[in-house]
């Protein structure tokens, strides 16, 4: 079997957040792969400590991916401040007879992983608009993704997924849990919350979402953040009037084009005119909605505290309700040439979003926690859900395949991620030890 069909049986699905599956991502032809190590949600500590942890299954999944495609380099993208991570990568490296691999260091601010951000910083290569970075000879792949790759080449299915667990817990920490563990008995290992009412995130603050605590993780979940309720955060991203309050109160100032980073990529995303038309319920720029990215970082430097990026998905689902396409597809000549000066330090992020005294370390643990219960969501992917090939009372063994892809669609398989019997098939599978 080759590398793609590895993968693909394997379940591998970008663990970044995306959840494309990877081995169509590796069945491409490109130039150049980067790990994307740039974890660049503020917060979150599970990939630097990965990366150092098993960074001779970083490489060792870096060059499969390289081979797979055909690149000619693979390039391991991560903070310049992680010193010790970069030593333990170098020496894997320099075990290497071939010499396509290297590490690229980036600077601390935010989105530095973001696919459009990463590629420019990494290559100097602007992805065109509404494109991807297989225009431009690149694939792009998160540090866990990057490992699930060498564990799939070795036969290791994917069944745990590393998370931070931070914010407003007890003890925050890093571990690997089964996919399908619930939210709420992650939190419990974290010691609980102080707080009397908190509300939960499935990733960073930045582009996490809200979900219950019933929730389970998949294979993308990167991070449970835990904050309060009535905090900055959770107002934004609950507030459900971020339209009206730009009609009444956005100043026209422009901040958040100036600060955005794909108008500083040069392309045609003039943040402050969205927001005007919107305003006066015009059409003018609104499609400009499709190359925002909804990494939040205007919400955060709009001096009266309005949401344009909620204005912005506001924008694209009416026009995809109405059917209206993308028309942008520019490929720009060059930057903005104040982008590296508009870069925004991770401080400077926390600091807007009040979160600085939840800035801790979360330390990896290779603890094996007791988790008698998973319900694995079959949806975890890009396309459609894996189609379960069990059924309820059958025992099963952790790694066994129990959905699989379905005929000639994009999907990614799913297995057991515990020893146990299946007691419910739904949207997912629950298995009991
Ligand atoms: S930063 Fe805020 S006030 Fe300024 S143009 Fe953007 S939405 Fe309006
Ligand atoms: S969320 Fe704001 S800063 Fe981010 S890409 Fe969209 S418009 Fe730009």
């Amino acid at each position: 079997m080759n590398i793609v069909e590895l993968v693909k049986n394997a379940g591998v699905v970008g663990a970044g957040g995306a959840g494309f599956p990877t081995h169509i991502k590796l069945s491409a032809k490109v130039d150049t792969v980067i790990a994307n190590g740039a974890e660049c949600e503020p917060l979150l500590r599970c990939d630097q400590q990965i990366m150092d942890i098993y960074a001779a299954r970083v490489v060792r999944g870096l060059q499969l991916a390289v081979e797979s495609t055909g690149a000619k380099n693979g390039i391991i993208a991560l903070k310049e401040k992680y010193h010790k991570v970069t030593e333990s990568l170098q020496r894997e490296i320099s075990k290497l007879p071939q010499k396509n691999i290297s590490i690229f260091h980036l600077g601390n601010f935010y989105p530095a992983g973001d696919e459009f951000v990463l590629v420019y910083e990494v290559t100097g290569k602007i992805i065109p608009e509404g494109g991807l970075p297989l225009n431009v000879g690149i694939v792009v792949d998160n540090i866990v993704t990057i490992i699930n790759i060498a564990n799939a080449v070795d036969g290791e299915p994917v069944t745990d997924r590393p998370l931070t667990v931070c914010g407003a817990v007890k003890n925050p920490f890093t571990a690997f849990f089964p996919v399908g563990t619930s939210v709420s008995e992650i939190i419990k290992f974290a010691g609980g919350s102080p707080l009397a009412e908190y509300t939960v995130l499935d990733g960073g603050p930045m582009m996490g979402t809200i979900i219950p605590e019933s929730a389970s993780i998949t294979k993308k979940t990167s991070g449970i953040l835990v904050l309060p309720s009535d905090s900055e955060v959770v107002y934004q991203k609950t507030n459900r009037h971020a339209v009206k309050q730009i009609k009444s109160a956005c100043e026209q100032c422009q901040d958040c084009t100036e600060i955005c980073p794909r108008f500083l990529l040069g392309h045609t995303l003039e943040c402050h005119k969205i927001q005007r038309s919107t305003s006066a319920g015009l059409q003018d720029n609104i499609t400009q909605a499709f190359m925002c990215c909804e990494c939040g970082l205007c919400d955060w430097v709009c001096p009266v505290k309005l949401s344009p990026r909620r204005v912005n998905q506001e924008n694209k689902r009416q026009l995809f309700k109405q059917g209206v396409k993308n028309p942008h597809h520019k490929t720009p000549t060059g930057v903005h040439p104040m982008r590296d000066y508009r870069r925004v330090p991770i401080e400077r992020v926390l600091g807007r979003m009040d979160l600085i005294k939840y800035d801790k370390p979360a330390p990896f643990t290779d603890k094996k926690f007791d988790i008698s219960k998973v319900a694995i969501p079959l949806h975890q992917n890009v396309g459609v859900p894996a189609e379960p090939i069990v059924k309820v009372g059958d025992v099963v063994k952790k790694g066994q395949l129990i959905a699989k892809i379905p005929e000639g669609k994009l999907s990614a398989n799913i297995h057991a991620s515990i020893d146990g019997k299946i007691t419910e098939i739904n949207s997912f599978i629950k298995i009991e030890r």
